[in-house]
């Protein structure tokens, strides 16, 4: 059989995949993208855009929820979960035609199938027909995939997983969440706004853990206050299907009873049928793809980047991974750091976190430093009727360096911007109140932040002496 010679082949077509072709490709390789389902990976198919779709109704019904406090006097509501699904389906269906032509307009191949290695420079894709490539260099980016707990597998009619969750048509009018990282509380906040009742189970302390301890309490008051049942240090033993609904078993205590169950406890890294051992790839005892900050594996002329690598699992973490391993590919030299890495959780109200919490900066052995404003006191928060939440900066007390931010708040997601610049370009306290923010914005409580910080409040009392 004919082998069609590339000088880069691309496994997997997600934000890692789809991004390192195009920048492959950009720089002068002769590119092939390999998909064996959709072009988009878990992101745009099953993660941050169907997701994200949903909770924007979410967010237009709290909306209408609120008219009467803006003076607008609205008729009954009624919601239609499966408009909503079917939005959701266009607006996936419609990124993806569009992916696929900018992929097409840089001159990558795409190749439909499934790709496994044959040795180190050749690989075979079992799609419509088999075909062989040789490949001068390799880019592996395929991702992670949903975590099924042998206890109580999922059977996409009452236990869920975020990808089968998806396809609901209807809503269920009670839910359980098992996991309360991210993925739980995003689905959490959309459920509850749309009327079902909400428990999550979490085997942690707190939801949202690694985003800090102040984030954590914030949201936890806000979910109890949106009639969200938290279990926390729960340990979910089985789920009894039979019957009407869903009946959880903790392992201490009594458990709960809904209409159908969510499992959303952490992702599967995916290395299914690659036989990236046929190249003498190493992965790690998870099963993750080692690699250097380079993105290069074991295997010189091998990358691998995105969720299959087991770092911080995020789509633009992917992406920023990609265009770093294409770079190395072409001969230039790049390298990855995560000390910048913005991370938005997309619940009502959002949060968005970015470098060190202060305990983590203690830990690292920095005098650190915090401060923080509350929504409240925003001139903008209050003429959006959204006061809930707060900024907080954690600096180095000695330099001034800016080492963190959290947000909680109205458009946490856009505000983290801000920060995640600083944060990269290793910029002060004074950087940013040298800085003119717009009024009346939001962007101005980190402003307000970095003031109190430095101990020169404007908009906040000064700290009693
Ligand atoms: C419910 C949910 C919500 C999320 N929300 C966000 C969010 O808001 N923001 C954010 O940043 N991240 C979010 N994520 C995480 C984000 O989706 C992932 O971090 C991101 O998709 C990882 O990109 P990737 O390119 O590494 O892999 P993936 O997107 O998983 O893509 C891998 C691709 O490789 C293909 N593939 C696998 N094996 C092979 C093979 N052998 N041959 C050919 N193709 C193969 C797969 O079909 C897939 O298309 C979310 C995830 C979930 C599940």
């Amino acid at each position: 059989m004919d082998r069609t010679q590339y000088d880069m082949v691309v496994i997997g077509a997600g934000p890692g995949g789809y991004v390192a072709a195009i920048k492959s490709a950009q720089q002068g390789l002769k590119t092939a993208l390999i998909e064996k389902q959709y072009l988009g990976g878990t992101c745009l198919n099953c993660g941050c855009i169907p997701t994200k779709t949903l909770l924007s109704n979410a967010q237009v019904l709290h909306k209408i929820k609120k008219a009467e406090e803006y003076g607008i006097v609205t008729g009954p509501v009624k919601i239609h979960y499966d408009k909503m699904k079917a939005r959701k389906d266009s607006v996936v269906k419609g990124i993806r035609e569009s992916l696929g032509g900018l992929i097409a307009s840089n001159n990558i191949d795409v190749l439909m199938g499934t790709c496994e290695f044959q040795s180190k420079n050749e690989l075979k894709i079992h799609g419509e027909k088999t075909t062989l490539l040789s490949a001068e260099k390799v880019i592996i980016a395929t991702g992670s995939d949903t975590l099924d707990i042998p206890a109580f597998p999922c059977d996409h009619k009452k236990i869920f997983n975020s990808t089968s969750i998806l396809e609901l048509e209807k809503l269920p009018s009670s839910i359980a969440i098992i996991g309360g990282g991210y993925i739980g509380c995003e689905f959490a906040s959309l459920f509850i706004e749309l009327g079902v009742k909400v428990t999550i189970v979490e085997a942690l302390p707190s939801i949202v853990q690694a985003q800090g301890k102040d984030i954590s309490t914030f949201l936890t008051g806000v979910f109890e206050e949106k009639g969200i049942t938290l279990k926390t240090e729960t340990f979910v033993e089985k789920i009894d299907t039979a019957g009407e609904g869903v009946t959880l078993h903790f392992k201490h205590g009594e458990g709960v009873h809904a209409d159908i169950a969510l499992v959303a406890v952490g992702r599967r890294i995916n290395t299914d049928g690659l036989h990236q051992e046929r190249a003498g790839v190493y992965t790690s005892e998870k099963g993750a793809i080692e690699v250097n900050e380079r993105m290069e594996t074991n295997v010189p002329g091998i990358y691998a980047i995105g969720d299959v690598t087991g770092k911080a699992m995020l789509a633009h973490v992917a992406s920023h991974q990609g265009i770093v391993a294409a770079q190395n590919a072409a001969g230039y030299h790049a390298t990855m750091h995560y000390n910048a890495v913005p991370a938005v959780i997309f619940t009502d109200p959002e949060i968005a976190t970015c470098g060190m919490t202060l305990d983590e900066a203690k830990e690292k052995g920095y005098a650190a430093g915090l401060g923080k404003f509350p929504f409240q006191a925003l001139g903008k928060s209050q003429a959006a009727l959204e006061t809930n939440g707060f900024a907080q900066v954690v600096t180095d007390t000695k330099t001034g360096q800016i080492l963190g931010a959290q947000v909680i708040g109205h458009e946490a997601s856009v505000l983290i911007a801000e920060m995640a610049l600083a944060i990269n370009n290793e910029l002060t306290l004074a950087c940013v109140t040298e800085t003119i923010h717009a009024h009346p914005t939001l962007a101005e409580s980190w402003l307000e932040a970095a003031l109190i910080a430095g101990e020169t409040p404007i908009h906040f009392p000064p700290k009693k002496r």
